[in-house]
């Protein structure tokens, strides 16, 4: 650290990485810092995650942009990969951070010092297979998570198993062709006006951002009303679409208060009278518009199955009733909470 000016370190170069770094230089001109990230690429989520999307935007297009932005702004050379974040002691005297970083390929132990650190590691980069499922290793058909994804892997005419009913698996259903395919794409005449219209694209983008920070806000607790009326918007929206045999299994509780159950393994959450803040509420957990996914569940192709899954066995998936569901192939899209850093 030669430079007068204090020395910044951002741990991670996916989304949060590269916008801290381009903020960094536009708004702080700021020009001392530097960015460790433990893979050899940008993007974090978005690198890794290349499962298909047929109706969002797919994953090499947001990994081009990222990646774009990331060489516009300059930050290749703030930027220092294979370079894995282990911990950091704030020294009083020296009124700084001592890092210790770890080259990813060889091990090599690294130090450094900062004056701050912006951890911008991810919340939900750890791919996990349930760890109560046992079994996988037994498996004779293909299995994967849906952060790895298996593209080799021929869908069409196999019988698969999807493990969670979460946003992943939410994503992947178009994919595995359960229902038609749609593309989002903007009209023609409307990437025309973005592409060749000065501030079109930057006013489209600003409203986007107000509606979704003043729909945050309604959602707030003490926004009664708005969440009373978002409970019965949403449940009416799924009696709609689901028949009565799976409404009562798809429709949240919407209970606020929840004691712990999932997240006390990595989180430490100070007691509370009533237990702890789940996200039931509408609002508190992502809110995903419904593409297609409600009705891919009823395709006579589909079946969802409640029954619990027992383990992985050779053939298939053995649920908790004792019967075998013979499979090819199984993915997983459950993820693990990322710990804070120490
Ligand atoms: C399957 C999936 C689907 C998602 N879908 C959406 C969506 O549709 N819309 C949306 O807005 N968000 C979505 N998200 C949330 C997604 O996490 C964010 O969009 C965004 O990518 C988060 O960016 P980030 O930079 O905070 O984290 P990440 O993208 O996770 O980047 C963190 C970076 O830090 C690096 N890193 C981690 N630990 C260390 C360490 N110890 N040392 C050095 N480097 C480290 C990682 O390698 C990575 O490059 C999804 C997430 C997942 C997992």
């Amino acid at each position: 650290m030669t430079s007068k000016e204090p020395h910044v370190v951002v741990i991670g170069a996916g989304l949060a990485g590269i916008s801290t770094g381009i903020a960094l230089k536009q708004q702080l001109n700021c020009k001392n810092f530097t960015i460790y990230e433990k893979a050899n690429n940008v993007v974090g989520t978005w690198r890794e995650n290349t499962y298909p999307s047929t109706y969002f935007v797919g994953q090499p297009e947001l990994q081009a942009y990222w990646e774009g932005l990331f060489h516009k702004h300059g930050l290749v050379v703030h930027t220092q990969f294979n370079t894995l974040y282990k911990s950091a002691v704030w020294d009083v005297d020296a009124q700084l951070y001592r890092i210790v970083l770890e080259d990813s390929i060889t091990g090599a132990k690294i130090e450094t010092q900062a004056h701050a650190i912006v951890f911008a590691m991810g919340g939900f980069a750890r791919a996990m297979y349930p760890p109560e499922i046992l079994g996988r290793e037994v498996f004779k058909g293909a299995i994967w998570h849906s952060a790895e994804w298996d593209h080799r892997f021929v869908l069409q005419g196999k019988r698969v198993g999807v493990i969670s009913n979460g946003c992943s698996v939410y994503v992947e259903h178009q994919y595995l062709r359960l229902t038609r395919d749609v593309n989002s794409k903007y009209p023609g005449w409307v990437q025309t006006l973005f592409a060749y219209v000065p501030g079109v694209m930057r006013l489209y983008r600003n409203i986007i951002m107000a509606v979704s920070d003043t729909v945050s806000l309604a959602f707030r607790k003490e926004n009664t009303f708005v969440l009373k009326q978002a409970r019965k918007g949403f449940t009416k929206y799924l009696k709609s679409k689901l028949p009565k045999e799976m409404l009562e299994k798809m429709t949240p509780s919407y209970r606020q208060y929840l004691q712990p159950l999932v997240l006390t393994e990595t989180i430490d959450y100070p007691p509370h009278p009533h237990g702890i803040l789940m996200g039931t509420a509408p609002g508190c957990r992502r809110i995903i518009v419904d593409v297609g996914y409600l009705d891919a569940l009823q395709q006579p192709n589909v079946t969802v199955n409640w029954d619990g899954i027992d383990s992985i066995v050779e053939g298939g998936i053995k649920t908790k009733t004792g019967e075998v569901i013979e499979l090819d192939a199984i993915t997983c899209g459950s993820y693990a909470i990322n710990t804070l850093p120490k």
